[in-house]
């Protein structure tokens, strides 16, 4: 169960340019797997998307033992 067409009611444009990173406020350029982009959705439906270095997500997922939250491409 979901919602067939993403963002349907969102008003909002995505942005063209990458902005700042969310974690440290940093311009992101684009090299490697920069910039990533972090979608959430709710369990209601609604989501977000932000931008960030791919380094900044990996230091602030948390790491387990068996590697459940490691990113799997970068
Ligand atoms: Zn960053």
């Amino acid at each position: 169960m979901g919602t067939p067409i993403k963002g349907m009611g969102n008003p909002e444009v995505p942005k063209v340019d990458f902005g700042p990173c969310c974690f440290c406020n940093r311009e992101i350029e684009h090299t490697g797997a920069d910039p990533c982009t972090v979608t959430v959705e709710t369990g209601d439906g609604r989501w977000q998307v932000w931008r960030c270095h791919a380094s900044c997500f990996r230091e602030r997922v948390f790491s387990r033992e068996d590697g459940m939250f490691d990113p799997a491409h970068f």
